[in-house]
């Protein structure tokens, strides 16, 4: 039975779902989700990531996150996780990227949090040598030092989404007419947690809440602040998102969210002040991807590794630091915010 079946079937019975509850049964349904039936970044994926488009990205974030650990007196014993580490890549470069730096490699333990097995499975492929351990939830990273890294992984969080009306706010449930899915209303009730949205937001604007994400920061900025260390969460979105930004991609393409679930990757724009909010260590602003990659150095690693390179290749090359960078491509879309202990340097690359 497909997916679609399944939810038709049980609103049908019990009555509209959230799109939190669709958004989560899309993605990570065990049998019929889209994360845990295939590996959507491969060569016949339907997306790509920036770790995905070119080995610098990566290297890069290696190089602040390990700058940041030389910066904190290089604790003897720290982990260095990854939240949603798609097909191991990213950390595969940022591997590569810190075997020089005298000392790192010894005193890390890899933490990879995923919840797709077929992941998990490519990424224990990509990562052999290194012997990464995989937990099920940032609520198990050890009490260390932890340097952390997530691309594109709180885009991918199920998200509810309401609709004001008055003071109040009407949550859009996902509702089925025979074998189909469509988007309703539920009734008007106050919500507490939208007070701030009051200010920005007129009658009928949509806001979108992201339950899971808040106590992933708090644990992840906790550790910092116990034991230090730095995370750089990249992804699109802005400091306060604004309206429906729900989005299917199937084969490089738009599709409709509710078509075929399971059959396309479903993301929201991440609301980077409500990521803040749950942080209780110091966080820096968020930064365009191109700012922060710049201030790293890509031109100049793009620059040594085009020697190397000619025709096809070379090409190629100069797109994927076009597209990682350029404020028309990833550049402004994508944004970094950085999470460090009080008393520390911010991250490279995220600095005031
Ligand atoms: N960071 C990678 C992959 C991004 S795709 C890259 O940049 O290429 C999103 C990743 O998050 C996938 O690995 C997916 O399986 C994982 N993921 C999505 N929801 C998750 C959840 N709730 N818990 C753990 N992992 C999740």
């Amino acid at each position: 039975m497909s997916l679609l079946r399944i939810l038709t079937g049980r609103i049908a019975a019990t009555g509209p779902i959230t799109l939190a509850d669709y958004m989560s049964e899309a993605l990570l349904h065990p049998t019929h989700g889209y994360y845990s039936t295939r590996d959507p970044l491969g060569t016949a994926g339907d997306f790509t990531t920036a770790p995905e488009i070119s080995q610098m990205f990566g290297e890069l974030i290696g190089l602040s996150l390990a700058q940041s650990w030389l910066d904190q007196g290089a604790p003897p014993a720290f982990t260095l996780a990854e939240l949603g580490p798609g097909r191991g890549t990213l950390m595969a470069d940022i591997l590569r990227a810190t075997a020089g730096v005298p000392g790192f490699h010894n005193a890390m333990q890899i933490a990879l949090v995923e919840a797709s097995s077929t992941l998990r499975a490519i990424q224990s492929t990509t990562l052999q040598a290194y012997a990464p351990q995989w937990l099920d939830g940032a609520h198990a990273l050890p009490e260390q030092p932890l340097y952390l890294v997530a691309n594109e992984f709180f885009d991918a969080l199920p998200v509810h989404q309401y609709q004001r009306d008055g003071d109040r706010w009407r949550e859009r449930m996902v509702g089925a007419d025979g074998d189909r899915l469509h988007m309703g209303l539920g009734p008007a009730t106050p919500q507490p947690a939208l007070a701030h949205r009051l200010e920005d937001t007129a009658k009928d604007d949509i806001v979108e809440v992201c339950p899971s994400a808040s106590p992933i920061i708090n644990t992840i900025s906790t550790r910092i602040r116990d034991h230090g260390g730095a995370a750089l969460i990249v992804d699109y979105g802005d400091w306060r998102s604004l309206g429906d930004t729900l989005q299917a991609i199937k084969d490089h393409k738009a599709t409709d969210p509710l078509a075929a679930p399971g059959t396309a990757d479903l993301t929201t724009h991440v609301d980077f002040e409500a990521l803040t909010q749950a942080a209780r260590c110091p966080f820096t602003r968020i930064t365009p991807q191109g700012v922060f990659l710049e201030r790293l150095g890509i031109t100049q690693r793009a620059q040594a590794l085009a020697q190397t390179l000619r025709d096809a290749p070379l090409e190629a090359h100069v797109a994927a630091h076009r597209r990682l960078t350029h404020p028309a491509e990833m550049g402004n879309l994508f944004k970094v915010l950085g999470l460090y202990p009080t008393g520390a340097t911010p991250p490279p690359g995220l600095e005031p």
